[in-house]
């Protein structure tokens, strides 16, 4: 067993944020062997009960949950930050040509590493990441991460048509992939399989109705796709599809509506759109800075809440412009606030948090195992030092609640604030 004293936040069932200003948080293995935590709260409460165990005393530092992206796109890691007008030129001038290159097992396997370096040390421990057409691409990350005994949900991209060549895959043999892919790596140590149709008009209905199929077949298996994004995209598959109410419903249709479907943007939807996702138990994966960065539209948080609709952040890298889940509950908290084009709402700090914690873990059907520190999940947490620059030292120093000191680090921190990333109870490296 593992002991830490230092300050410990951690969340509620409800949502709401506990922070312990002299905590402990003990890990050890549980009952399956896998390093869980095994007790959490205030120092003076519980450390009595512990009298034989080593305690690593981490002054001045803050324990929280490891971040949860739950959209990322592991072969656009070197497509963050390229130009283009909006998401369709964005996907031909960068994304397609990019993604053509993992086709090569040797080229996925020199970036797995790289992608998750990169989200550790923005403090990510669970991704939901898609990876590209080529079962290559799925093999070279789930290996990767099982190494780190990192939790993971990824799948190979399905798209049969209108995708350049190089990165369309034929119908039959993608859904034959994906059964594989789900069968080698679907609940291998930590890792889980994703569904990933790519969007709705890059796929043929038979592809759809098969991925509709898998979906059934195999009910813990996660779904990952992209929906209502931007207005050009929706009248293209309105184009195409033109039989749903909505573009939402087209998924529907094929049963890709379900406990365990993430859905990356949910910008343009009526409330039919968020009744929907709500009845189905499917989630959407806010992702604003990529949101911001193609221009897309704003996600409706109040509409989000009034609703129902399950939600999370996202990073959405490469159209999203950071990894760092800091930089992401800031652009939720000002696309929240934007009150042009729908209701504008102030995000409270600890609903940020939660989104991108706790929150996620539950839009994943994952609440008590990852995404929290409660007694039962999983070790994966982080270390933070909230005084990582001179002007975030001189700002948690005049915090007076727990708000201010969050919303500090929401606008001022980045990866600097994340000393330490812990995996299954094990330094990440
Ligand atoms: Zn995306």
């Amino acid at each position: 067993m593992k002991a830490f004293r230092a300050a410990l936040l951690r969340f509620a069932d409800d949502g709401s944020a506990l922070y312990d200003e002299d905590g402990l948080l003990l890990v050890g293995p549980g009952p399956d062997g896998r390093q869980r935590v095994r007790a959490a709260g205030s120092w003076q409460a519980l450390a009595r009960n512990y009298p034989g165990v080593a305690v690593e005393h981490l002054p001045g530092r803050i324990l929280a949950p490891g971040f949860i992206d739950l959209h990322v796109h592991f072969p656009q890691t070197d497509v963050i930050g390229s130009p283009a007008e909006g998401l369709l030129p964005w996907l031909a001038q960068y994304t397609f040509p990019h993604e053509a290159r993992f086709a090569d097992r040797a080229y996925a396997e020199s970036v797995a590493p790289v992608f998750l370096d990169e989200l550790l040390r923005n403090g990510v421990t669970t991704p939901l990441a898609f990876c590209s057409s080529h079962p290559a691409s799925v093999d070279a990350l789930m290996a990767a991460a099982q190494a780190r005994g990192l939790r993971l949900i990824a799948g190979k991209v399905l798209q049969d048509r209108h995708s350049p060549e190089g990165v369309r895959d034929e119908t039959a043999q993608s859904l034959v992939d994906t059964e594989e892919l789900i069968r080698r790596w679907h609940g291998q140590d930590r890792l889980g399989y994703a569904i990933t149709p790519r969007f709705a008009p890059s796929c043929s209905e038979a592809q759809l109705r098969g991925a509709g199929e898998l979906a059934a077949k195999y009910a813990d298996v996660w779904i990952q796709s992209h929906v209502a994004e931007n207005r050009d995209e929706i009248r293209w598959a309105r184009e195409l599809f033109p039989q749903a109410r909505s573009y939402l419903a087209v998924y529907e249709g094929f049963g890709l509506l379900r406990e365990r479907a993430v859905y990356a943007h949910c910008i343009h939807f009526d409330d039919d759109d968020r009744r929907l996702m709500r009845s189905t138990g499917a989630a959407a994966a806010v992702s604003p800075t990529s949101n911001l960065f193609l221009g897309s539209g704003f996600f409706d948080f109040e509409g989000a809440q009034r609703i129902g609709l399950r939600h999370g952040l996202a990073s959405d890298v490469g159209g999203g412009t950071s990894f760092s889940p800091f930089h992401t509950m800031l652009a939720a908290y000002c696309v929240g606030r934007e009150g042009q084009t729908k209701p504008g709402v102030s995000l409270s700090p600890a609903s940020l948090w939660w989104q991108h914690t706790a929150g996620a873990a539950q839009a994943l059907g994952l609440e008590g195992v990852i995404g929290n520190l409660q007694p039962g999940c999983e070790a994966d947490f982080l270390v933070l030092d909230p005084r990582a620059t001179p002007l975030l030292a001189r700002k948690v120093a005049h915090a007076g609640s727990l708000d201010e000191l969050l919303f500090s680090l929401i606008v001022l921190g980045d990866d600097r604030v994340v000393e330490q990333a812990w995996i299954g109870g094990m330094p990440a490296t």
